[in-house]
């Protein structure tokens, strides 16, 4: 088993995140919700929880597939439970939220992949709060266009999907995944209007010219907004970290990727696909709030 140690700076690094995060992991517990940032063992969480926000991962804890990078479990999910919304609206209103991300496990079991609950949560949080963003980090549906539709028809303010790595690396880290795919469905939403965000990881052994290239397709897509992090190895039976970039090569990918195009890019060892996610300028600034 591989296990590239995390370097000195990066730990003293992870010290200073501050923060305490037993309320909002109390109100999850009480709310019977999941978040991604307990599940994937997110190392921002004392910060986000501590700062009161959260990932809210919805439609279960047990993902289909199995992405050789991911800590969220695999097998067979159970049924959807539909009070999970009630639950949600509920929490927004007690954590005060006005700008919420959600994501779910891929359901591959469901015939739109869960479209219909992404829907049905957005026109709730619509209905009863008309002072929040949403934004939706969503599974890829398979490609299906039938569920892309009923998503698309549902009001929220950004659609993310994380392409992850470089197509070279997609058999080996995420073998159910496809990379074209990814692709279409960031290409779908942006032409129906949504701001499109996604996300990289870095340091599974892809190589600089293939990050550029992957920028490049992820722009072609009109996809505006770019997070890029540390792959971070959750366990000694996960993928294993080829590299540790330092903070000058995240701010060299950073540059390259607003040189590029990209409206807003956030990049950094922990950034995370949601993290800061309600600074994003792009959603407030055209968001009809
Ligand atoms: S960065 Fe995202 S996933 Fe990580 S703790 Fe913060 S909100 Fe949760």
């Amino acid at each position: 088993m591989e296990f590239l140690r995390w370097p000195q700076w990066l730990k003293e690094h992870y010290k200073n995140k501050k923060g305490d995060p037993f309320n909002v992991s109390h109100l999850i517990k009480l709310e019977e919700l999941h978040t991604v940032c307990q599940e994937a063992h997110c190392p921002n969480i004392r910060e986000c929880f501590g700062s009161g926000k959260a990932t809210f991962l919805i439609m279960g804890n047990t993902c289909t597939r199995n992405c050789r990078f991911c800590n969220i479990d695999s097998g067979i999910p159970g049924p959807l439970d539909f009070t999970e919304l009630d639950h949600l609206i509920e929490t927004i209103k007690i954590m005060k939220l006005r700008y919420i991300v959600v994501t779910s496990v891929t359901r591959d079991d469901i015939e739109d992949g869960g479209a219909s609950f992404f829907s049905r949560l957005a026109f709730k949080i619509k209905q009863e709060f008309d002072n929040v963003n949403v934004e939706f980090l969503i599974p890829d549906f398979q490609g299906k266009e039938k569920a892309m539709e009923i998503l698309a028809d549902a009001p929220f303010e950004i659609l993310n999907h994380n392409i992850e790595t470089v197509p070279r690396l997609y058999a080996d880290v995420r073998p159910q995944a496809d990379f074209e795919r990814s692709l279409k469905v960031l290409r779908f939403f942006g032409k129906k209007n949504f701001i499109t965000k996604s996300g990289v990881m870095v340091g599974l052994g892809e190589m600089e010219n293939e990050i550029k290239k992957t920028f490049e397709k992820l722009r072609d897509t009109g996809t505006e907004i770019l997070t890029i992090g540390q792959y971070l190895q959750p366990s000694l039976r996960h993928y294993s970290v080829k590299k540790y970039y330092t903070l000058k090569e995240f701010d060299k990918l950073r540059d390259i990727a607003l040189e590029l195009g990209f409206k807003e890019v956030f990049s950094g060892p922990f950034v995370r696909s949601s993290y800061m996610a309600e600074t994003t300028n792009l959603a407030n600034n055209r968001s009809s709030l």
